[in-house]
């Protein structure tokens, strides 16, 4: 199996190709805009898999010896640039795309971020991407639409990978990721903002778990106002991460309203539920949507350069003062 294969089988990218490749018209020049790279990768392979598979259907077998054979990243007939490509370096993919393909009949030339590919490089590569030799397509990533020639793009089927939500993040990493990372998947999930990479990212970085037990801490044990400066001292150390502490403490705050109005199924820190529960009976409905509001005010301050430390003392303050006028 592919990674997030059931994700990626529903792209609108996806299914175009391979509609183009199933009746016989592969276009010389595919150009996707993603800037998440766990999608690059896989979509890559899963597209590279339906042109080359032996079985002819919507989806590749991903099993048959063409398949394997990309998976493993050694078919002879797709030919992979990634980092920065400069004239030279064009000169010797448009001498690549003259000669015949080793094993099939079609040579594909994978470029992973055309971004990195230089204005003068672009330019040397318009003449092939529109008349290449018999056979040859160009299957293109870059992250940003802009650092693309708009020459470049006229000469391309270009589309745009849109974002996956929260819920199909989470669905697609359980199936990946051992039962005990369940929680953290919910999380990464909830603030990655539909990008499969940040997700991965914060499933494998300790100082992520730190910052959500470091939230669970605040709200359990952060009573009165001499503890303060002890959650002060501990949300400082992280504070070149503090956009990601205040949105799980957001999650969190989240969670609490939603245990006080329903039902324990939605919520998203499951395996602190018996935290969640507790900490429910001290803040009242008003004081979480009080306190979702403050979140919301320091997240923009941070977003326009606020003073972390600054920002750390206030919602401190304002969480215990909210709590306690809200009872
Ligand atoms: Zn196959």
């Amino acid at each position: 199996m592919l990674k997030y294969e059931n994700l990626l089988k529903n792209l609108r990218a996806y299914k175009s190709i391979a509609s183009d490749v199933l009746s016989g018209n592969l276009s010389h020049s595919y150009l996707l805009i993603s800037d998440d790279n766990e999608v690059k990768q896989n979509l890559s392979i899963l597209i590279l898999c339906r042109i080359f598979c032996e079985k002819k259907d919507k989806f590749p077998c991903l099993s048959c010896p063409e398949c394997k054979k990309i998976i493993n990243n050694n078919h002879s007939d797709i030919h992979y640039y990634s980092g920065r490509i400069n004239v030279e370096d064009v000169s010797k993919i448009i001498e690549a795309s003259t000669l015949k393909p080793y094993s099939t009949d079609k040579n594909i030339f994978v470029i992973t971020d055309l971004g990195q590919m230089n204005a003068a490089a672009q330019n040397k590569m318009l003449k092939t991407l529109e008349e290449p030799q018999k056979g040859v397509t160009f299957l293109m990533f870059s992250h940003d639409e802009s650092m693309v020639l708009a020459t470049v793009k006229s000469r391309s089927q270009v589309y745009f990978v849109e974002n996956f939500s929260a819920f199909e993040i989470e669905k697609e990493l359980k199936l990946q990721y051992s039962q005990e990372s369940y929680d953290s998947i919910a999380i990464a999930s909830a603030i990655c903002g539909g990008k499969l990479d940040t997700a991965v990212k914060y499933l494998n970085d300790d100082e992520f778990k730190d910052l959500y037990n470091l939230v669970f801490e605040i709200i359990n044990n952060m009573q009165k106002s001499p503890d303060i400066l002890e959650y002060q001292i501990k949300v400082e150390s992280h504070k070149k991460r503090l956009k990601e502490f205040l949105e799980i403490f957001y999650i969190a705050i989240r969670d609490i309203m939603v245990i006080k109005s329903s039902s324990t199924d939605i919520v998203l820190c499951k395996n602190r539920i018996n935290d969640i529960m507790n900490a429910e009976k001290s803040v009242s409905l008003k004081a979480g949507s009080n306190i979702l509001d403050l979140i919301q005010r320091m997240q923009q301050r941070l977003y326009y350069n606020g003073n972390p430390a600054s920002v750390i003392d206030e919602l401190l303050f304002s969480y215990l003062e909210v709590k306690a006028l809200c009872r």
